[in-house]
């Protein structure tokens, strides 16, 4: 007999925390790890953040709030949106969720159905492919070359959509390649999807305020208004403010998209912690120049690893436009290889974990064999070391 319900087969914790796990038992045995594995910003939360957190608590916003979020946050949503992305958007069109995870999630759960498909490009965050799974889909998945900038061109989405695709997935500025689309690239999808109006899209812009310069962040509804209907746009305060533990996001939607996705959360969390909902709105709300500074720390320590990496042979680099990951390639350097008993990327990955001490994650996790993800979001110091570590480990083997 079954233990578990059949829409669990297939479905485990990811690969990251299984390098994670086998980083701590190394730092454990006194050996020094630098872990690159991680998503998120190593820098605490804002004091301005923490302090409206602990007079929301201690003024009593301790009791259960609208399912939806509060209208508080929902207003300082719409200020943002207004703000930063030159968008109109009513309450009822705003959902804020347990992070931009439940926000995904739910969108899927409340729309997907066996049979149903959902295009996601490579490579890509891997808990879409689960997630997708999970709701009991079929994800379609579209590797896009570095060649392409990682970016998924008209022809593979056209090639792409049948009758049963229900979502293409976008991430821009992307986890784990840190591309971002052009407002050009954008229009040529949006045109395609215009011919397709059963497909609806879901832009995860989590890492939105996280651009380069020389880079600028559109929405495929600056592309195309022809879409608001049918797009579920999604950000949070975890990457830009520094606050993946508090657990807010948000989804801005078609009111019944919208309404359905609250259905999902009456029916498993309700809505998220009433003290990180207040703590949102001043993160919202507040001084923005801690983004910048933010900003400008990991633009330095992009140019550490990108500086540090592309000296090496056999490492194929694209400078990433946004977020704090850089993709690299490393065919040519697994090439190099054989006969060493390093036979792909997660074998690669392995060795400069067990000999360099340097923590990173093999593209097969993001669907992208032949490449390794290495997070900046570290110390300048860490990253300096971890590229001293990966350029001897290369060397001791070529
Ligand atoms: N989307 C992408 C592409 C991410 O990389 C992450 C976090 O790693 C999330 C969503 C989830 O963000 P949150 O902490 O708001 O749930």
């Amino acid at each position: 007999s079954r233990s578990l319900a059949r829409r669990m087969d297939g479905l485990a914790l990811s690969d990251i925390v299984q390098i994670k796990q086998r980083a701590a038992q190394l730092a454990g045995e006194g050996r020094r790890i630098v872990d690159l594995s991680i998503g998120e910003p190593d820098f605490d939360t804002p004091h301005h953040i923490r302090d409206a957190a602990a007079s929301a608590m201690a003024s009593g916003a301790t009791h259960y709030t609208a399912t939806a979020g509060t209208p508080a946050l929902r207003a300082a949503i719409a200020r943002k949106l207004a703000r930063d992305n030159r968008r109109t958007a009513a309450p009822g069109e705003i959902i804020v969720g347990v992070g931009a995870k439940q926000i995904i999630a739910n969108a899927l759960l409340a729309t997907v159905e066996a049979g149903d498909e959902v295009i996601i490009p490579a490579p890509f965050w891997s808990n879409y492919v689960d997630m997708v799974r999970f709701a009991g889909g079929t994800p379609v998945i579209v590797p896009c070359a570095m060649a392409n900038g990682f970016l998924m061109t008209p022809d593979q989405l056209e090639a792409a959509v049948t009758p049963r695709t229900r979502w293409l997935m976008l991430n821009s500025p992307s986890n784990p390649t840190g591309a971002c689309y052009t407002l050009d690239r954008l229009r040529a999808l949006a045109h395609i999807l215009e011919r397709h109006p059963h497909v609806r899209v879901m832009e995860d812009a989590i890492y939105e305020r996280l651009i380069y310069p020389g880079h600028t962040y559109h929405s495929i509804l600056d592309a195309s208004t022809a879409l608001s209907d049918r797009t579920l746009w999604i950000s949070g305060v975890s990457k830009a403010f520094a606050m993946t533990g508090w657990r807010i996001g948000y989804g801005v939607g078609p009111k019944p998209l919208i309404d359905a996705m609250a259905v999902v959360s009456a029916q498993t969390t309700s809505h998220p912690c009433s003290i990180a909902q207040a703590a949102a709105v001043a993160a919202l709300d507040g001084c923005q120049d801690v983004i910048d500074q933010f900003r400008s720390a990991f633009e330095r320590r992009r140019a550490i690893v990108c500086d540090g990496l592309s000296a090496l042979p056999g490492i194929d680099l694209i400078a990433p436009a946004g977020a704090f990951y850089l993709f690299a390639g490393v065919s040519e350097l697994l090439a190099t290889m054989t006969g060493r008993g390093i036979e792909n990327d997660r074998g690669l990955a392995d060795y400069f974990l067990e000999s360099a001490g340097v923590a990173l994650v093999p593209g097969s996790s993001f669907g992208a064999p032949g490449h390794v993800r290495l997070s900046f979001a570290a110390a300048d110091d860490a990253l300096r070391h971890a590229v001293d570590r990966i350029t001897a480990a290369v060397r001791a083997l070529a």
